[in-house]
This record gives structure tokens, sequence and C-alpha cells, in this order.
């Protein structure tokens, strides 16, 4: 082969699956990559932290398709790195732990293409710390034995040495799931004891991480009883009796909860990441997408950006307002200088944070974080004179706000930065999931994202979803429209901010009523 010289390919783990636990240089190369070639047991999660215009391409084993070989993968890289700078080549956990990592290095080597290493966290780690199984203790075992319960089919005799796999300490068998009842009874025909601790772990470090303890000697049948299936690592030895006492994943207050989440996708994130730290399985369905007003409307915003000193008062009703409207000032040139002599009104604290992160402190902030109370707390020497107020908002915002603040004296004019329209996300297997009731809750941020759900899943389905799945809305207003659409909330946010959403929905499923309700 002649030699290539043009780029380089990295070998990188990804770590056991959630995307928290790559490392700084796998998502740092990830979101650089060109071309990123990858495989199973790389967690959703982290094909988000893919560059926006990288090519990514599978090349892992799925059920009735055709898999790419080894030799296959190593001539695909050496292609690639042909034709791009950076190649990630991405694996599971770390490319060096059963992961024939150092093959495709070799093929690579071999080719004249550089490379580079990149270290996971290798599977056994993962769940080591999240079902907290320590991989070594001071009072059990001071060493620990990386083993693979799938060797090499082709092999025809045994390569692992059950015997000395007795005496170890600890085991951690990957690969093994299929072969588990094998497995154990060579373990203890080699002097294991049969009471020794074991416990499976599946899809470790994931929001549907699963676990089943048991003996060596019956592990096999609890396993297959729970109906465990590959991805799943057993561990084997006396520090699995350390489990129930380090177990801070399963005690989570929202663990193996499955949560939609309905705002738009640029915004979900926030709220996504809270629920997921709480141990949630989020499910991202965003209804509505934010699209920036265009046209002669993009026109009246410059106009009045470039005339802000007409107005005595500007109020902003959402982060995205924030941002669409510092959009527009900087496209034309201007900045935070233009609200100069301006006072600022901010309809809630994250509105209100987006401005100070552009050095623009609110002047007002509501105490209830609604438009009625907006209007309502701001003090009577405000309206003395006729203030001119310019409402910075969405189309679909609620009108009662302007009406309001003109009720008080205020001259008030409004300006839409942008719509809130129906995403195109496909509905389907989110339908399915509400249909079967393997969703414990739907979130709701805003009327409209309630108005959008209701619309891409059906009326009909809005209402009987809600029987089954818990609708917890973020303040009155979002409450009254998921009733106006005919189904009732089982909970609203006493504060109207994600983070009282986030309470609000972890105290729901904690209330003590409500799950022996459920039994
Ligand atoms: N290179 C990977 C291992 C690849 S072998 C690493 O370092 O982790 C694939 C096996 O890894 C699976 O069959 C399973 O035994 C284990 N595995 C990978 N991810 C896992 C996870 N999230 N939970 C449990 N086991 C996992």
């Amino acid at each position: 082969m002649k030699p290539n010289k043009r780029g380089t390919v990295y070998l990188v783990g990804a770590g056991p699956g959630a995307p928290d636990y790559l490392t700084l240089r796998a998502a740092d190369l990830l979101g650089r990559a060109d071309v990123v070639v990858y495989d199973n047991l790389v967690g959703e999660g982290i094909l988000e932290h893919f560059a926006p215009g990288a090519r990514a391409v599978y090349v892992g084993k799925q059920a009735g398709r055709h898999t790419k070989s080894q030799e296959e993968i190593g001539d695909l890289l050496v292609t690639l790195a042909g034709k791009h700078d950076a190649v990630v080549r991405l694996k599971g956990g770390d490319p060096y732990i059963f992961g024939r990592g150092a093959e495709e290095a070799s093929v690579l080597r071999e080719a004249g293409v550089r490379f580079e290493t990149v270290p996971g966290v290798t599977a056994a780690q993962g769940a080591s710390a999240t079902a907290g199984i320590p991989l070594t203790h001071r009072e059990t075992n001071a060493s620990v034995t990386l083993v693979t319960g799938h060797e090499d089919p082709t092999k025809k005799a045994s390569t692992l040495d059950y015997e000395a796999l007795a005496r170890c300490g600890a085991l951690v068998f990957y690969m093994g799931v299929g072969r588990l009842a094998a497995i154990a009874s060579a373990l203890v025909d080699r002097g294991l004891s049969p009471d020794t601790p074991a416990m499976i772990v599946r899809n470790a470090t994931l929001s549907d991480q699963q676990t089943v303890a048991g003996t060596v000697a019956d592990i096999a049948r609890r396993a297959s009883e729970a109906g465990i299936r590959p991805p799943a690592l057993v561990f084997i030895g006396t520090t699995v009796s350390y489990q129930p006492a380090l177990d801070w994943f399963s005690g989570r207050p929202l663990f193996g909860r499955a949560v939609v989440v309905t705002r738009a996708r640029a915004q979900a994130s926030v709220l996504s990441d809270r629920l997921r730290g709480l141990g949630a399985r989020v499910v991202e369905f965003p209804s509505i997408e934010i699209r920036p007003v265009a046209g002669k409307e993009r026109e009246k915003i410059d106009r009045t950006a470039r005339s802000l000193s007409r107005w005595d008062w500007i109020v902003f009703t959402s982060v995205n307002g924030v941002e669409i409207f510092r959009d527009r000032l900087l496209a034309l040139g201007l900045d935070a200088r233009a609200f100069a002599g301006l006072r600022l009104v901010a309809i809630g604290p994250a509105t209100g944070e987006r401005l100070e992160t552009y050095g623009l402190r609110p002047d007002f902030l509501p105490s209830r974080y609604t438009s009625e109370a907006l209007a309502a707390g701001l003090p009577a020497k405000v309206f003395a004179g006729a203030p001119r107020f310019l409402l910075a908002r969405a189309r679909e915002g609620n009108p009662q706000l302007a009406r309001d603040l003109r009720k008080r004296g205020a001259r008030v004019s409004e300006l839409v930065l942008y719509d809130t329209v129906p995403a195109r996300t496909p509905a389907g297997p989110v339908k399915k999931r509400l249909r079967d009731g393997t969703v414990d809750a739907v979130t709701f941020t805003s009327s409209s994202t309630v108005r959008y759900f209701q619309e891409r899943v059906g009326p009909r389905n809005f209402k009987t979803f809600s029987k089954k799945t818990a609708y917890v809305s973020i303040g009155p207003v979002t409450s009254q429209t998921i009733r106006d659409l005919g189904a009732e909330p089982a909970a609203e946010a006493r504060t109207h901010t994600i983070p009282g959403l986030v309470q609000t929905l972890t105290d729901y499923f904690e209330d003590p009523a409500r799950q022996a309700n459920q039994k």
C-alpha cells in the first residue's frame, strides 16, 4: 500500500455509555473530526458531540445486517485518512480493552497512517462506579481480572485458565451473558465457593441501568429470569458485597422514570440535563421550534434596535427574545450601549440571567414569573407620565400583558421577534411509548408546547395519554391550556421556572400518597 501522508486517525474510547464520562480529549476530537467511524455501544448521547457537519459512519453489528469485517474497517480507515485531516475511530469503553483497537492501530501503522490513541473509561470502571462495586478493596481483593466471556469461537479449547480465575480475588466478565451458566459452573468446578457474591450490570452508567444480584451458583438462573440481554458485565467476588452500601445511582429521585421534554431543541438541554442528573430517562420530543421573523418584520426589529431611545422600558418575555434581539443588534454593528437610558424588565430569572450575561441587569423581575404578576408588580410610580413600553416577544405570546400594561397607564408597542412553529421531528416513536404507557411524565414549559404537543400526538391521544402519563406544567397559564384541550395536569410547578418544574416533578414521584394509590 502506498504511504499516506494526509490525515490522522484517532482511536478514541467513548467510555461506558453516558456522555458525561467521555474524556475531555475525546469530546474535543469529536467536536472537530471530519468523519467519525463508530460502532455499537457508543451511547446515543455521544452522537450529539459530533461536529455538526461531520460524516458519521456506522460499522457496528446489528441484527440482520451485514457487519463490516475487521479487515474492511481497517481499509475504510486508511481510505478516509487519505481524504480527511481528522478521522475519529470511536469505540465503546476503552479501545484497547476487548475493543480490537490494537489490530486497527497495526493496520494504520502498516499503511503509513498517523494515529493517536485516546483512552476511555472501560465498562467495568463505569459499572463499578454507578452500580457501586469497588474493583479493588483493601479488605477483599488486591487484584482484579478483566475477562472476556466470548472467546474467538474458532478456538478449539478455551484459553482461559479457570483454575487460576477461580483463585482471583475479583473477576469482571465482558460479553459473558450468553455463556454465563458455563462460566459460573466452570469456576465452581475449579474450586470457587458457590456462595461467592455475583452481580450483573446491564447498560451501566445509563439511565436504564439494570442490576441483578446473586451468587456464582445462581446468577445465571437469575439473569435469565430477569431477561438480561447484552450489553452486560458480570462481577464475581466478595467485593460485590459492598454494592448495597455504595449504590448512589438507583436511589436518585427520578431513577428509571421516563420523562418527555417538549421544549424546543435549542432550549431543551437545561431541563434535560437536570432531569438526567436526577436519574431520569429523558425523551426529547421538541414540539416546537423557534423561528426568528424575516422580511418586513425583521426590518422592523432593525429600525427599533436603531432607535431604542424612543422607549422608556423594554420588556423581555423569554430567553429566545433576548437572544434574537441581541443577534440583530450585533448584526447591525450595535452593542449593549444601544440600551443606554432604558429600563429593562425580564419576565423570569432565566431571561434575567441571559440579559446579565450580556452585561445588562434587569431593573425589574416580577415576584411570580407570569405575565399578570409582571404587569401588576411594577410599582405605580413607574406609570406616572405615560411611559413608553416596548414589549419584545413571541408572536404567540400571551396578549394579556400588553393590555394589562396599558390599563396601568403605559403606552405599549409590541415587537414580534419570533414565531413558535411545530417541530418536524418524527412523532411515531414517542406516540408508541405513550400508547404503551412506558412514559412516566410529559413536561410542558409553555402553552405553545402544550398546543403543539397536542397537535402532534392528536387531540384524542392527548386526552387518553394523560390518564397513564403525568402531565406536569410550569405554571397556571400552561395548566389552563392543558385543561382547555381536555386533559388534566397531574402537577403544576409552584415556582414557574425550570428548577421549579423539576422540583415539582421530583415531589410528585416521591409523594407517598400517590405511590400508595398506584399500588
Ligand atoms: N472496549 C469496551 C468493551 C467492548 S466488548 C470497553 O472497554 O468497555 C463489549 C462488552 O462490553 C459488552 O458485551 C459488555 O459486556 C461490555 N459493556 C460495554 N458497555 C457496557 C455497559 N454500558 N454496561 C455493561 N456492559 C457494557
